[in-house]
């Protein structure tokens, strides 16, 4: 099979490293790619993964590239791509692809959308309102006090303001939906209540009909240590989380998964892909802080070290509606990612800085480092992102595995790395 992989960070090299094993893979591209997608290789054949140098979002000329190459699969990593609708160009164009269509990802790309499907089946989340009205968002936002205000569209994760009193939210209002700080994105915004407690990440494969739970996963999305600092694209994960027993997880699958599908069903919508809900555990029960449909980034790096079924023939049945034969398979070692960022970020930062001991810590087992923001220079290979690495590692439980991903931070060295020294500490 010919596979194309969108996207070119951290998730889309665990993607391709992946889909690389499969016995299945017999020629693989990845559309942009980074410096470490560049370097792997499929199982089968030992033939290179290609990165070719189109963007993401440039829609036709993705079709363009599948079409001349006869791609007989193509796997989207990112939700702008899923927003902007390229499965259903795919699809119109007579191609297989894996991701949500352009319906389906409103679960994500607005978030007043996706507020209202949860109150009208029943599945429990933040108590909310949405506004398209100034006046009327700051009245309620004051009278909540301490709330979460949403910017109602895409913005780079970034569109959520968390306000500890009356003049806090008053002040996310206007910035948000006067001073436009998120551009139309924040037309509308939704206003929460803050809800205290434990987040984790859930994810489900979906086919349409049935949605696969997979086990837990917890990000850290501050940028320091102890949950301080700027809110993060993700600064590491581990899986699995201690903190929902199996007969829990399966509890919240009832009063998510099944409200969700059939939401879905009597909407209209074909979701097909993936759905990964943010999960706050309240006092009162898991409650979902928001729905992203795609893989999330980092869990995909510690969900896919752990996975053990075929990953081609997973997101294929994903695709035609038969996830209800498969069974998922994990291994039953912890695994842990830690990301390495540039000095600076998620602020400013530089890029181009090189990238020093990747073969030491290539050689260490169990061990996987995966690009997310990388270049190749000459022959070093090169910052060129926020997040650059991200190091995982599997273990036979929780401290093996964490010890395993910082023994192997410790041998990669570039100018102003940063990166948290606490991740799964909460679970320890
Ligand atoms: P979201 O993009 O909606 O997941 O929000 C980003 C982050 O803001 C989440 O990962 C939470 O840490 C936090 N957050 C969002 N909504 C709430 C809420 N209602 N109460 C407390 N924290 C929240």
């Amino acid at each position: 099979m010919k596979i194309l992989v969108i996207g070119s960070g951290g998730r889309e090299h665990a993607l391709v490293w992946k889909l690389a094993q499969s016995p299945h893979a017999m020629q693989m591209w990845c559309a942009p790619g980074n410096a470490g997608i560049a370097q792997e290789h499929l199982v089968k054949n030992g033939s290179a993964v290609e990165c070719v140098s189109i963007n993401a979002e440039d829609l036709p000329k993705l079709l363009a590239f599948a079409q001349e190459k006869k791609v007989d699969f193509t796997v989207v990593g990112p939700d702008n791509p899923l927003a902007l609708g390229i499965v259903d160009l795919f699809q119109k164009n007579g191609l297989k692809i894996w991701g949500v269509n352009r319906k389906a990802a409103q679960f994500e790309s607005s978030k007043v959308f996706s507020q209202r499907f949860m109150e009208k089946y029943g599945i429990p989340t933040a108590a909310a309102e949405t506004f398209n009205d100034v006046g009327a968002a700051k009245k309620f936002a004051a009278s909540l006090g301490k709330c979460v205000v949403k910017a109602d569209g895409l913005a780079l994760g970034k569109g959520v303001l968390i306000c500890t009193n009356a003049a806090e939210a008053e002040k996310a209002v206007d910035e948000i939906m006067v001073g436009k700080a998120f551009g139309a994105a924040g037309a509308n915004v939704v206003i929460q209540e803050f809800l205290e407690g434990m987040e984790i990440s859930l994810h489900a494969l979906c086919d349409g009909k049935t949605a696969k739970l997979f086990p837990t996963s917890q990000d850290h999305k501050r940028a320091l240590d102890g949950d301080n600092g700027l809110n993060t694209g993700g600064m590491g994960t581990y899986s699995p989380t201690p903190f929902l027993s199996d007969a829990q997880l399966a509890d919240t699958a009832t009063i998510i998964l099944e409200p969700f599908m059939r939401g879905c069903v009597a909407e209209g919508i074909d979701y097909r892909g993936l759905l990964y809900p943010g999960i706050m555990l309240t006092k009162n029960g898991p409650k979902v802080l928001e729905f992203n449909a795609r893989f999330g980034d980092p869990e995909t790096q510690v969900y896919l070290t752990r996975l053990e079924n075929d990953p081609v023939e997973l997101l294929d049945a994903s695709v035609n509606g038969t996830l209800d034969r498969i069974e998922l398979k994990w291994k039953t070692a912890t695994s842990v990612c830690v990301v390495m960022a540039s000095g600076g970020y998620p602020g400013n930062y530089a890029k181009g800085k090189p990238i020093l001991g990747l073969a030491e810590a290539a050689k260490l087992p169990d061990t996987k480092v995966f690009h997310a923001g990388t270049a190749r220079a000459g022959d070093s290979i090169v910052t060129n992102g926020g997040r650059v690495l991200g190091v995982t590692a599997l273990g036979k439980d929780l401290k093996a595995a964490q010890a395993a991903a910082y023994a192997a931070v410790e041998k990669i060295h570039f100018d102003g790395a940063h990166f948290r020294h606490d991740i799964a500490a909460k679970a320890l």
